[in-house]
């Protein structure tokens, strides 16, 4: 027996996940569809909305659903320091851990060459003038201590050296491959505090 073409939509929609397979995208249509409908449609409701309402924040390349994010519109925080992460849950960490008072640039990504991700897939242009800017007088590089992270803290620090742009990396205080969105919040503020020259 074959399955309603609908279904098998559904099922492979739900492959784009990642980690997801053929069984558990089957798994997760039939709960959606017999289960929880309401859920089912507040997830299509709030996809649907992501999709079209965020965008990248003009700065610092974020999610937002404005030009700019609330972070870069807030003119309270200091001008003159950038610090340069992953993610956006990096962001929100550093935030959580309240040891910046900086401006943020969100690669959205890293170096990985066994996934095909080289430097022209980390908005380096964007990030160039925005840390040209005038303002911007340290670039604090707080990607992940795993392999990847370093690689790219590396490249940047290259990068941003040769324009001029003084650069520090956010201290070994965190475990060897260890990534910011899982460490707790003190130690990720020391290794904010302890940053040093690259
Ligand atoms: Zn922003």
């Amino acid at each position: 027996m074959k399955n309603p073409p609908a279904l098998d939509h559904l099922i492979s929609a739900l492959k784009v996940l990642p980690g997801v397979g053929p069984k558990s995208a089957q798994r997760m249509a039939f709960h959606l569809l017999q289960r929880d409908h309401k859920g089912a449609e507040k997830l299509a409701r709030a996809l649907d909305r992501a999709l079209t309402q965020l965008t990248h924040c003009q700065r610092c390349n974020t999610f937002s659903e404005t030009e700019l994010c609330h972070l870069c519109a807030d003119e309270t925080r200091r001008q003159d320091q950038l610090c340069i992460v992953e993610m956006p849950a990096d962001l929100m960490m550093l935030e959580q851990a309240k040891c910046f008072e900086g401006l943020y640039f969100v690669l959205m990504g890293r170096l990985s060459p066994l996934d095909n991700v080289g430097p022209k897939d980390l908005n380096l242009d964007k990030l160039l003038a925005r840390a040209l800017d005038g303002r911007v007088e340290e670039v604090v590089l707080a990607t992940n201590f795993t392999a990847e992270g370093e690689v790219t803290a590396h490249m940047l620090s290259e990068l941003l050296k040769d324009k001029g742009v003084r650069v520090s990396r956010i201290a070994r205080g965190m475990p060897v491959g260890g990534e910011l969105e899982y460490v707790d919040l003190g130690t990720l503020a020391q290794a904010v505090y302890e940053r040093r020259g690259v």
